[in-house]
């Protein structure tokens, strides 16, 4: 046995690749390579200077930071978070994946009553829980949630007062948007409800990085040689079941082969590319091909998209207590089809803005987020277009002709990123978490396993209850790690002992 371990490469280096290396060098794997498409790691973990400080064009918040994240821990360990974030209380809070608006607009510029908004938001969020029920049976191969809620609207609607019905139905409606941004998805009726319960909702009140939530990325990264790294290596093909001739005469089982031609050779790789890239790109990234139990499941897995639209103002026009804006459509229903028009309606799609924290430190920046298809529309757009009809949509919903526009925009375009595709992952109708446990299933397959495994998968993708999260992401990248760990026990008490 090498006393350097075996050849491991890692495929990408958002927060799975440098959790699986960060595990793998600490248990005694000093021959390791993370390569990297683009020219920084992170992947969709991106924290950019705009306005007067930091803002996230990824991930914004640790969804459930309480002791059972793990990035909450790690986080807490490098001593990232606020204390309001670390207290208790925060911790304890339940909120079940449903944030509150402080200000809700209408499309006619009225402000509507928070009380309206609050007795909306707990009916929704009553179905809501009821759609997370279903992981046991009990609902159709072909349900979404989308349709589920619908029908518990249906049912319930007739009871409602006359008067306030259209504007419940347009609140709604803008909940339903809400829930495409959360979901990553155009549309409810794209996710399954079967197994919609399986995705985990941890306790705790999201919370967000001080100094960006890079800096976890960073601790991660000193915690292994700086030039385990290799930047602007996009891989092309990973070729496995192979024997392949090493520099130290070895021979290998994988080849990886970039874009430029260089290649590397390795016993082990783990892919922790994007789902969105593997639906791209999977039936031409190995060779020998992935199994086409693999493909469907790459097939049959959801990847949408929700972007951020962030617009900068001189001076606030919210409350300084205002946390949210929330907009609605008035004449919009859930019951009924939405207009398809991306050209004119796209701007329809965004629910609302998030006022980012702390003014004093960042300015007076309100977020707005964006799902599925006017999503990728915007993309399409120009900055200085999209600046226009926010001030637009702004001041028809404020009902202020002459609202100040913002001073400076910044929009993310995450279904252009050429090695992302997307946002995250949802388990789509059709597919189910046994596809996400297909996805994360090593190669060659057990029946094979006489082999060493060649080829591992991680990436928030991969884990069934915890898709489309950081703290999913770095769960699957230590498991990935672990794998391999619990392969060479003799590298780990070789490890071990010198360690002593
Ligand atoms: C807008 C947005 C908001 C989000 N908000 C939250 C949030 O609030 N909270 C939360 O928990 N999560 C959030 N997420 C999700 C979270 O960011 C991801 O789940 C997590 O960062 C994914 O990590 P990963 O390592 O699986 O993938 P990635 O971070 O995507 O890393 C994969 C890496 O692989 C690289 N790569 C791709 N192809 C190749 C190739 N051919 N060769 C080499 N390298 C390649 C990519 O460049 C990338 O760096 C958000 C994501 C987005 C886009």
């Amino acid at each position: 046995m090498d006393p350097m371990g075996p050849v491991v490469l890692i495929i990408g280096a958002g927060i799975s690749g440098l959790a699986a290396a960060q595990k793998l060098y600490k248990h005694g794997f000093k021959n390791l390579r993370i390569l990297e498409a683009t020219g920084r790691s992170g992947g969709r973990i991106r924290s950019q200077k705009y306005a007067k400080g930091l803002v996230e064009i990824g991930a914004q918040w640790i969804h459930g930071p309480s002791p059972s994240n793990p990035v909450f821990q790690l986080s807490t360990q490098y001593d990232l978070l606020s204390p309001e974030a670390l207290s208790e209380e925060n911790q304890l809070v339940e909120l079940e994946g449903h944030p509150m608006f402080s200000v809700i607009y209408s499309s006619s510029g009225k402000q509507i009553s928070t009380e309206i908004g609050e007795n909306v938001v707990e009916m929704f969020s009553s179905w809501f829980q009821k759609s997370r029920e279903f992981t046991k049976g009990g609902c159709n191969p072909e349900d979404s949630v989308g349709s589920f809620l619908r029908q518990e609207i249906s049912c319930s609607y007739s009871n409602w007062d006359k008067d306030s019905l259209e504007l419940k139905m347009a609140l709604l409606n803008c909940l339903f948007k809400l829930e495409c941004c959360i979901s990553g998805t155009h549309s409810m009726d794209c996710v399954a409800l079967g197994p919609y319960g399986e995705y985990k909702i941890l306790p705790g009140l999201d919370c967000t990085f001080p100094r960006g939530y890079e800096s976890l990325v960073s601790h991660i990264k000193a915690s292994f040689p700086s030039d385990m790294v290799l930047l602007n290596k996009p891989v092309k093909t990973i070729h496995w079941k192979g024997s392949f001739h090493g520099s130290d005469s070895h021979m290998y089982p994988v080849q990886v082969e970039c874009e430029n031609g260089e290649t590397f050779i390795a016993d082990h790789v783990i892919i922790t590319v994007p789902l969105g890239f593997l639906k791209e790109k999977a039936t031409d990234l190995l060779s020998p091909p992935l199994p086409s139990y693999k493909l469907q499941a790459i097939q049959n897995l959801g990847f949408g998209t929700n972007n951020k639209i962030l617009l900068e103002f001189e001076k606030p026009f919210w409350e300084p207590e205002c946390y949210a804006i929330q907009l609605i459509w008035e004449g919009e229903s859930p019951l009924t089809e939405p207009k398809t028009n991306l050209q004119q309606d796209w701007v329809k799609k965004i629910p609302g803005f998030v006022v980012l924290q702390p003014p004093e430190q960042l300015g007076h920046v309100l977020c707005a987020f964006i799902a599925g298809k006017e999503s990728e529309f915007m993309e399409s757009l120009s900055e200085d277009e999209i600046l226009s009809t926010m001030t637009s949509l702004l001041r028809k919903c404020t009902g202020t002709p002459n609202l100040p526009p913002p001073i400076s925009i910044l929009r993310t375009r995450w279904h252009s990123e050429p090695y992302t595709c997307g946002s995250y992952s949802y388990v789509a109708v059709g597919s189910s978490g046994r596809d996400i446990d297909m996805l994360a299933q090593p190669l060659p397959e057990e029946r094979e396993c006489a082999k060493p495994l060649q080829v591992l998968f991680a990436g928030e993708a991969t884990h069934r209850n915890f898709y489309s999260t950081t703290h999913g992401a770095l769960l699957s990248g230590w498991r990935e790690a672990e794998r391999l760990i619990d392969q060479y026990p003799a590298l780990h008490s070789v490890f071990s002992k010198s360690k002593l």
